[in-house]
């Protein structure tokens, strides 16, 4: 890439009922926009894409607002509440320019990283992660869980980079590359690492939430915890495979000694308790494995529907964008276009 080149920058913010957050955060993006700008590191039609997921609130109201007072701001609604990764799925996709960063809208991560990021992707990255430098902000539990979790990954062999979450730039090719990884059940953060291509990473500091709620209570995050693993390994499922088979040697053996002390040795074996035990002990397992290989077959009946992941109600758009021939509006107004999957 060449070390002098204007960077067309698209920043991508998924919002689900974030209408306390949304005018700090549009502030506070436009602001490094303009100083970029100022710089000469971006383009002037570098621009904020909000990605309403479906919110209950003033959300939406509060986008169209912002892309009818600057036409910086844009806004994609989407039909319903798609969940966070397919939201941030819908923006990247659909953004224009060279380089596209996603962020969560709350401000939990530090907007003037992405400077760093444009610096990476200026040397040549493609993939730029934003990179969590302490966790020190986060419950001990949050913390905890988090190592685990990231040791189980490891163990499984699904690779992701730890601390980083959704908070990462990726350049045009990468967004193209992104596009064919036709998934329904997503996981960026195990498939962006696939993609290949040269990486980076960015440190920063995470803040707690600037206002609001998180959107991701403990269900949440242990679906998506459960989605990361699935998603990725098959390790699950070899691992019953290995419980079956560690488990019919034991009970060979088993049967060996019962037969031998009561065949020579003359014994009965006592044991109303043991045979019990055994029965629930196998049942549970049994169970178990069923659950594993049915969180397989699931994932198998949701990927061969080929349902979109997320569909269009209509944009905020205060400009024509790149592809320019293909949005019939005029300059600075805010078209509410009914519409399927279109670029903006
Ligand atoms: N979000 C979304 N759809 C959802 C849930 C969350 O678009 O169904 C967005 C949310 O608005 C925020 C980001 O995803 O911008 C991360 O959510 P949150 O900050 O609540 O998660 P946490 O940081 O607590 O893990
Ligand atoms: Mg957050």
């Amino acid at each position: 890439m060449n070390a002098h080149a204007l960077v067309r920058l698209s920043i991508v913010i998924p919002c689900f009922n974030e209408e306390e957050v949304l005018p700090e955060t549009a502030r506070r993006m436009g602001a490094l926009l303009t100083d970029l700008r100022r710089r000469g590191e971006v383009t002037a039609d570098s621009g904020v894409y909000f990605v309403d997921d479906g919110s209950g609130d003033r959300t939406w109201a509060l986008i169209e607002r912002l892309a009818r007072s600057d036409l910086r701001f844009h806004g994609i609604k989407l039909s319903r509440n798609c969940g966070h990764q397919n939201a941030l799925l819908a923006g990247l996709l659909d953004a224009p320019g060279d380089a596209v960063v996603s962020i969560d809208a709350d401000l939990q991560d530090d907007p003037e990283a992405i400077r760093g990021m444009l610096a990476a992707h200026r040397e040549g990255a493609d993939v730029v992660y934003g990179v969590r430098r302490s966790r020190d902000k986060d419950t001990l539990f949050k913390r905890g869980t988090a190592r685990a979790y990231y040791r189980l990954l490891a163990m499984f062999g699904v690779e992701v980079v730890p601390d980083h979450a959704d908070y990462r730039l990726l350049s045009r090719r990468a967004v193209e590359a992104l596009r064919d990884f036709g998934e329904s059940n997503l996981f960026l953060r195990g498939i962006v690492p696939r993609l290949g291509f040269s990486s980076a990473t960015v440190s920063y500091d995470r803040a707690v939430r600037f206002a609001g709620e998180s959107k991701y209570p403990l269900r949440r995050m242990l679906a998506f915890a459960i989605q990361g693993v699935t998603s990725f390994s098959a390790t699950p499922l070899r691992i019953i495979t290995l419980l079956g088979l560690l488990v019919s040697v034991a009970s060979f053996a088993g049967s060996g000694w019962v037969l031998w002390s009561r065949l020579v040795q003359g014994n009965a074996i006592p044991g109303w308790a043991s045979t019990v035990l055994a029965i629930f002990l196998i049942g549970g397992m049994q169970l178990l494995a069923l659950g594993v290989i049915g969180e397989y077959v699931g994932k198998i009946y949701m990927e061969t529907k080929h349902r979109p992941r997320y569909l269009i109600d209509r944009l905020a758009v205060s400009e024509p964008v790149a592809p320019a021939a293909s949005l019939p509006q005029s300059l600075n107004t805010t078209s509410l276009l009914p519409r399927k999957n279109r670029t903006l």
